[in-house]
């Protein structure tokens, strides 16, 4: 007896995870170094060196959230592009009319990223 095999995860899937992570991920960075600052605000009274610490981290943590955040976008692009090759959108696999989609009403670069209308 023959089941025929679906793949689990599709690229779509995966560019829209990625899509999301790449909306979200910058704001989530930017209040993560809030709430670091409201807590070495608050060492600052009673473990100075504590304070300190977080300061001193989170300068060079900085290295690594800008090349997770530019790994995300890389990501998105390259999953982009391979669904721009075969002409369909990558978000929703209908068929795009010059790197643009009606039903998402997005339109894409040729490098894979997304055109921001204004
Ligand atoms: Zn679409």
């Amino acid at each position: 007896m023959f089941v025929p095999c679906r793949p689990l995860y599709t690229l779509g899937m995966f560019y829209r995870l990625f899509r999301w992570l790449n909306d979200v991920y910058p704001v989530t960075v930017f209040f993560l170094y809030i709430a670091l600052f409201f807590i070495a605000f608050m060492l600052a009274f009673f473990i100075p060196a504590g304070a300190f610490l977080i300061l001193i981290g989170s300068i060079f943590a900085l290295l690594p959230f800008a090349f997770a955040n530019t790994l995300i976008k890389h990501m998105q692009r390259v999953l982009a592009r391979s669904a721009l090759s075969r002409g369909v959108c990558p978000a929703c696999n209908t068929l795009l009319e010059e790197r643009r989609c009606k039903a998402c009403s997005i339109e894409f670069e040729p490098n894979g990223g997304l055109v921001i209308s204004e």
